[in-house]
Formats: structure tokens, C-alpha cells, sequence
């Protein structure tokens, strides 16, 4: 079951951004690559915001990142929602791509035990209509053995 509801509005793919949710169909989080200058970004452009190339290409992330800022939402702001359980947005700061931040959804946490720098993993959630989107779990496995490795 999708963390919200299936009818909440769909991706709308356009030129620009279709080939990152074509990934997001396979399981991959591609994010925007500047060749020139080597910096990331998003959403993705048809040419860089840091140094305005048009030579992009994508880069396949690893969906690690931490929670960037949050907030937690109790009032239905669209009629999909209306009667559903308070929900988390969060702003997620990538591990590996410089400073891209997704606004998504942290989907195994409870509003009261949220915070910021919470460290996360990309969760595919599947739509009914077919679009799986990236979303992010709580990250705990990495996040020890990368403690003991230092
Ligand atoms: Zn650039």
C-alpha cells in the first residue's frame, strides 16, 4: 500500500524530467549531471544552474541521504487525503550527489519520532498506476557498520 493515497495525482513526465522517472520505474535514482562544471542538480533542466552548460548527462545515485528538514502535515491539502493519517514531508539531502535535496516522504516513521539529520534509504513505493516513486526508510544496517569501519 502506497504511503499515500492512490489518488493522489500522478507524475506528469515532461521532456526534461522524463528519463529520471523512467528510472524511478526500474528501481534507479538517476539525478542531473552538469559535465562541465561536475555539479548535480534537480529538479533536472535542460541546462545546468550552476554555469548554465547545456552539456548534462544523469548520474545514478545510491538513494542514501539524511533528513534535511521536515515538517508534518494534519490538514488534508488536497481532497485524496482528506480522513488520512497525518503525514511526514520531508527535504532529504543526498549522500552522493553534492547538494541535491528530493522533497519526498520519510514512509516508516512516526510524526513524533521525525528530526532532522536522520539518516535514510531510497524505498520504491509502487502506484497503482504504475509509477513507482522514491521515497525513503529509515537507514540502520549502513549506518553501524560504517561506525565501525572508523
Ligand atoms: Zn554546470
Amino acid at each position: 500500500m502506497p504511503y499515500l493515497p492512490d489518488a493522489m495525482p500522478a507524475p506528469q513526465p515532461s521532456r526534461d524530467d522524463a528519463p529520471f522517472w523512467s528510472a524511478c520505474n526500474e528501481g534507479r535514482l538517476l539525478i542531473r549531471h552538469c559535465t562541465d562544471c561536475e555539479r548535480f542538480s534537480h529538479p533536472p533542466m535542460p541546462s545546468c544552474p550552476h554555469c548554465a552548460s547545456t552539456r548534462m548527462d544523469w548520474k545514478e545515485v545510491s538513494g542514501n541521504g539524511t533528513v534535511y528538514t521536515y515538517t508534518v502535515s494534519h490538514h488534508p491539502t488536497h481532497p485524496a487525503l482528506k480522513g488520512h493519517n497525518p503525514y511526514n514531508v520531508a527535504v532529504v539531502l543526498l549522500d552522493d550527489a553534492g547538494d541535491v535535496r528530493l522533497v519526498s516522504n520519510v514512509v516508516d516513521v512516526a510524526p513524533e519520532d521525525m528530526k532532522i539529520g536522520l539518516p535514510v534509504s531510497v524505498y520504491w513505493d509502487a502506484l497503482a498506476g504504475g509509477f513507482q516513486l522514491p521515497r525513503f526508510r529509515k537507514r540502520i544496517e549502513s549506518d553501524q557498520s560504517k561506525g565501525e569501519e572508523q
